[in-house]
């Protein structure tokens, strides 16, 4: 392969704050990134802030659960750079709620976007990875991938098919030049992970800064993560030093989950 900025990537999610924050690190290393997400209005703040980094950028409107949206997401970036190399799919959505309160319509929610998303954005993007023998899929997972917590059912298990899904996906192209791994972090430092913790200082009655503490705790390095610590392992699975890792979830958390 040529240069990085021959090089497309795509970032799903690409609005929120981990997705912002894997955008800009592929953004910083020269990729052209392109950044998917419903809210084109956040799109476009964090494609302004990559420009004026002088990242190239693609902001494009994509619900990942809707097919016809993500078939024409490959093809407007396809008209204007060409077919995707690098798919990270990072969209997700992550609602706490007990298994007795939580609704059907939140559970199917949860796995369309998290596991179906993830899911219609391979089915799409896969086919010109494989015919240009080379591309690389990284799926943002999350400890809870890994092992059970209480009261996010639904989100557990999406993220549990997830690796799943990286798995077997993984052995099926593994001679076609095509990588599938997952990333598992623990509690990023970012907004959804504030909210979070605002929703549980409501439900206790404990001051926010407590429960953010308590996420803190429950990793060994007691500390949330930086979402650029994730980026990093994102740009480096993607590279072509990686290419031999397939298959594989990896944890940034803290030292939280050893499995
Ligand atoms: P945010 O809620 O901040 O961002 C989520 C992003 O996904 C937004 O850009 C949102 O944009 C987009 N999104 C949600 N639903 C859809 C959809 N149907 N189609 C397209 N885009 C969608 O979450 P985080 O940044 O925290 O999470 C990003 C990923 O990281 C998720 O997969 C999450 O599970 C995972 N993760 C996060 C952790 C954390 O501590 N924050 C820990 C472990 C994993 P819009 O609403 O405009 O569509």
């Amino acid at each position: 392969m040529g240069p990085l900025s021959d090089k497309i990537v795509l970032v799903t999610g690409g609005s929120g704050g981990l997705g912002a924050a894997l955008a800009r690190g592929f953004g910083r290393q020269g990729y052209r990134v392109a950044i998917a997400a419903r809210r084109r209005d956040k799109l476009l703040e964090v494609a302004d802030a990559m420009a004026q980094e002088g990242a190239q950028t693609l902001p494009i409107a994509c619900d990942v659960t809707d097919r016809r949206q993500v078939r024409d997401l490959a093809a407007e970036i396809g008209a204007r750079w060409g077919a995707v190399h690098i798919l990270v799919n990072n969209a997700g959505i992550a609602r706490a709620v007990s298994f007795s309160d939580m609704s059907d319509e939140q559970w199917d929610e949860t796995l369309e976007t998290n596991l179906t998303g993830a899911y219609n954005c391979c089915k799409v993007f896969l086919p010109g990875m494989v015919r240009a023998r080379w591309g690389r899929i990284i799926n943002i997972a999350s400890t809870a991938a890994k092992v059970g917590y209480p009261h996010v059912t639904a989100y557990a298990a999406s993220k549990h098919g997830l690796l799943g899904l990286t798995r077997s996906l993984a052995l099926e192209v593994a001679r076609q030049g095509v990588t599938v791994n997952a990333i598992c972090p623990g509690y990023v430092d970012d907004e959804r992970t504030h909210e979070n913790a605002s929703i549980m200082a409501r439900k206790t009655g404990k001051p926010v800064s407590e429960i953010l503490k308590l996420f803190a705790a429950s990793a060994p390095q007691n500390r949330l993560i930086d979402a650029a610590e994730v980026a990093s392992l994102a740009v480096l699975l993607a590279s072509e030093k990686l290419g031999a890792m397939t298959g594989q979830a990896l944890n940034v958390d803290g030292g939280a989950v050893m499995i």
